[in-house]
C-alpha cells in the first residue's frame, strides 16, 4: 500500500473572523441551548455552506527520496514497509534542514505527515549519539500518545527508549520510566514542568525540542509553562523545531526568544471549511434533545462526532443518547485519561456511532471517515468551528457539518439566504481570503450535490421532520 500526499501551500494565517480577533462580533447574545455560561452570538449564515467547492488536490511530486536524506538506510527500509515511499511536502522541505542542524519553524496541521517531519532527522541524530535528548510537548495527552506511537513505528528496529508523561495519569510510573535514559520525552507543558520542579525530569540534559502544535499549546494558556520549559533547557547546542498550524503574535514572541536563526517551511491542506457541506438545524429549545433524535434517525449519519459546551453536558447527551438505543460514547476533561482513550477506541473501532466531545478534549484526535460533525452547542469562536468541522470530510472523503441554532435565530438565517440568493454563502465572508495550494494549478469547480446531500436541499436550513 503507497500512501501519496498532496502538494501544501503558504498557511501562515489560520481562520480569523474579518475582525481578526478570536471572537465573532455579531451580536451579543447567549448561545442556542438551555443553560449555560454566556456564548457570543453568530450570524446563523456563516454555518451554512450548500455548495462547497471541491478542491482536486494536486498529488505533490516529492523533491527528495527518503534515502536522499542521509537517514539510515534501515529506516528508509522501515518506512517502506509500512508503504511510506516518499515524503510528504512538510517532511520534504523540513527533512534536510533539520538533518543539517537547523531550527525550523513548520507551519502545517495534523495530517500532513509533520510527525515524521521532527521525529525522522531526530531518530538519525539520537543514532549518530545515544547521549541526545528530545523533549516533544504536545497540547494534548491524546496528541502526546500519537507522537509515542508514530515514535515507536518510525524507530524500528533500533534500541531507542521514549516515554510519554501527560497530566491526568499516575505521575509515579512517569517518575519509574524517567530514571532511565529516554531518547524521547513527549509530553503535556503542566506535567513536563511538574516533573522538571521535582528533579525527576532533568531539562539541563535536553538537547533538542519540539513544540508540536504550539498555537494550540498557547491557545489552551501554557504560554508560562512552555516558557518555564524553554528557559531551562540549555541554549548552545540546543536544536528548536516548532510545528504549528497558524502563526500568531504570540506564538511569534515565542519563536523570536526561543528559535536561532530558523528556516520557515510551510505547507498547507485542504481548506475544510470551504469544503464541507454545512448546514443549520433549527430547534425549539424545549424540544432540543428530540430534534437531535429525528436527525440520527437518518443511516447517512453513520459516524458522527457531536461538540457539547461543557463536560457535564456532553456527559450527560452521551448518556442521554445510550438510554435511546444509540451507541454513544463520550469524551471530556471530567473523564480519566484510560476513559477517553477507550471512548475514542470504540468510537474509532465503530462499535460506538457517536462520539459526544468537548472542544479541548477532541483537539488533535484522529478519527477516519466522520460522516458528519453537529454542532449540539455553537462553538465558542469562529476558529473553534472551523476546527471542529474539519473532524469530518477528511481526505478524500465528503462529510457535513450541521449546526443546532434555535428557531428565532434560524428564521433570520432563512432571511439572510434569501437576500444572499445566488451569491456565495456566507461563510466565506467569515474568513480571510484564502490563497490555494501555492503552486497556483489547483482547479476548483463546485460541486454537485449527491444523492446523501439532497435532504438538505431545500429553501432554510435543514428541516427535521416535526422538529418545528
Ligand atoms: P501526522 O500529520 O504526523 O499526524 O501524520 C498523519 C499520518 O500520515 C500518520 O499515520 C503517518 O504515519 C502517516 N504518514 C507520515 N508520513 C507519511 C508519508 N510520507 N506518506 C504517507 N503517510 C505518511
Amino acid at each position: 500500500m503507497q500512501r501519496s500526499y498532496s502538494r501544501g501551500g503558504d498557511n501562515r494565517r489560520g481562520p480569523r473572523s474579518n475582525s481578526g480577533g478570536r471572537r465573532p462580533s455579531n451580536g451579543g447574545g447567549r448561545r442556542g441551548g438551555g443553560g449555560g455560561r454566556p456564548r457570543p452570538s453568530f450570524d446563523p449564515s456563516l454555518f451554512i455552506n450548500k455548495n462547497p467547492v471541491d478542491v482536486e488536490e494536486e498529488v505533490y511530486v516529492p523533491v527528495h527520496k527518503f534515502n536522499e536524506f542521509g537517514l539510515h538506510e534501515d529506516i528508509v527500509k522501515n518506512l517502506a514497509s509500512q508503504g511510506i515511499e516518499s515524503p510528504s511536502p512538510i517532511q520534504d522541505e523540513t527533512i534536510p534542514l533539520a538533518i543539517k542542524g537547523r531550527d525550523v519553524i513548520g507551519l502545517a496541521a495534523t495530517g500532513t505527515g509533520k510527525t515524521a517531519a521532527f521525529l525522522l532527522p531526530l531518530i538519525q541524530k539520537t543514532l549518530k549519539n545515544k547521549n541526545q535528548m528530545t523533549l516533544i510537548l504536545t497540547p494534548t495527552r491524546e496528541l502526546a500518545l500519537q507522537v509515542e506511537m508514530e515514535f515507536q513505528k518510525f524507530k524500528s528496529p533500533f534500541n531507542l527508549f521514549a516515554t510519554t508523561c501527560v497530566g491526568g495519569t499516575s505521575i509515579r510510573p512517569q517518575i519509574k520510566a524517567l530514571r532511565r535514559h529516554q531518547h524521547f520525552v513527549i509530553g503535556t507543558p503542566g506535567r513536563i514542568k511538574d516533573l522538571a520542579n521535582q528533579g525527576y525530569l532533568r531539562l539541563e540534559r535536553v538537547n533538542n525540542v519540539v513544540l508540536d502544535e504550539a498555537d494550540r499549546m498557547l491557545d489552551m494558556g501554557f504560554i508560562h509553562d512552555m516558557r518555564d520549559i524553554l528557559d531551562q533547557v540549555p541554549k548552545t547546542g540546543r536544536q528548536t523545531l516548532f510545528f504549528s498550524a497558524t502563526m500568531t503574535k504570540e506564538a511569534e514572541g515565542l519563536v523570536n526568544d526561543f528559535l536561532v536563526d530558523p528556516v520557515s517551511v510551510s505547507v498547507k491542506k485542504k481548506d475544510a471549511a470551504n469544503s464541507i457541506m454545512q448546514d443549520v438545524v433549527p430547534f425549539d429549545p424545549a424540544n432540543k434533545f428530540d430534534t437531535l433524535l429525528l436527525l440520527l434517525q437518518k443511516p447517512e449519519l453513520s459516524r458522527v462526532i457531536i461538540f457539547c459546551e461543557m463536560k457535564h453536558q456532553a456527559e450527560r447527551l452521551s448518556q442521554d443518547l445510550v438510554r435511546q438505543g444509540i451507541k454513544a460514547e463520550s469524551i471530556h476533561g471530567n473523564k480519566s485519561h484510560g476513559q477517553r482513550q477507550r471512548s475514542l477506541k470504540n468510537f474509532k473501532g465503530g462499535q460506538a456511532r457517536i462520539l459526544v466531545a468537548t472542544d479541548v478534549a477532541a483537539r488533535g484526535i484522529h478519527v477516519d471517515a466522520v460522516s458528519h460533525v453537529i454542532n449540539y452547542d455553537l462553538p465558542g469562536t469562529l476558529e473553534d468551528y472551523v476546527h471542529r468541522i474539519g473532524r469530518t470530510g477528511r481526505g478524500e472523503l465528503k462529510g457535513q457539518a450541521l449546526t443546532f441554532i434555535p428557531n428565532a435565530s434560524a428564521r433570520g438565517a432563512q432571511s439572510d439566504r434569501s437576500a444572499n440568493r445566488g451569491a456565495r454563502p456566507d461563510s466565506r465572508s467569515a474568513q480571510p481570503p484564502r490563497r490555494q495550494y501555492s503552486t497556483g494549478r489547483t482547479p476548483m469547480r463546485p460541486v454537485r450535490p449527491t444523492a446523501a446531500d439532497e435532504s438538505y436541499e431545500h429553501d432554510g436550513p435543514v428541516l427535521v421532520a416535526g422538529a418545528d
